[in-house]
């Protein structure tokens, strides 16, 4: 074999590595991440988890923008996820995840409310807000001082929810939703 032949062969080898790497990228694997956080992930833990560790089981879907998974149907192409879906064991309690008063609350056996079901949101002490949505039971009543860690509820499906999991939502001091990770030890 003549030098200009193995040359030949290296530099046909060489392509082949090109076009499969390129190939390789073009594949459908490379779907971008679905979640787009919105806001900095800036961690300040101050706050508790709403469901206690050992009834915990995971974060089932995170906080922000999501991609609508199906194309062309008219609507928009993202979506948000103004809190964070968790899920536990059957009927895990759910706690307040700092000092507060509840300020609204819709109880899970008059209906609830349309959406979230078992509702109850709770004004904190330094001006955030927190909502436990789809609760099966809930053992609090309007305007009832709650303490850090103690037991509002139980986690359920009521209002539109399709299984068992709680949608907990964070507000800030200015009333904008917040990613739940990045103040509360969620894990
Ligand atoms: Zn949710």
């Amino acid at each position: 074999m003549s030098l200009i032949n193995k040359t030949q062969i290296y530099t046909y080898i060489t392509f082949i590595f090109m076009f499969a790497i390129i190939y390789y990228d073009m594949l459908p694997h490379k779907q971008p991440d679905p979640y787009i956080n919105q806001t900095p992930l800036v961690f300040d833990i101050k706050y508790q988890s709403p469901v206690r560790k050992q009834e915990y089981k995971k974060i089932t879907s995170p906080y922000g923008l999501r991609k609508n998974p199906i194309k062309n149907t008219g609507g928009s192409e993202n979506t948000q996820h103004n809190g964070i879906d968790l899920s536990g064991v059957y009927k895990a309690e759910i706690v307040a995840v700092a000092d507060g008063v509840v300020k609204d609350h819709w109880r899970p056996e008059w209906k609830g409310h349309d959406l979230y079901g078992g509702y109850i949101i709770i004004q904190h002490d330094d001006g955030r807000k927190s909502g436990y949505a789809h609760l099966s039971d809930s053992y609090i009543h309007e305007g009832q001082r709650v303490s850090a860690g103690e037991t509002i509820g139980r986690m359920g499906n009521t209002g539109k929810s399709d299984g068992q999991h709680l949608h907990f939502i964070l507000w800030d001091k200015q009333g904008r939703t917040i990613n739940p990770l990045t103040i509360t030890n969620i894990k």
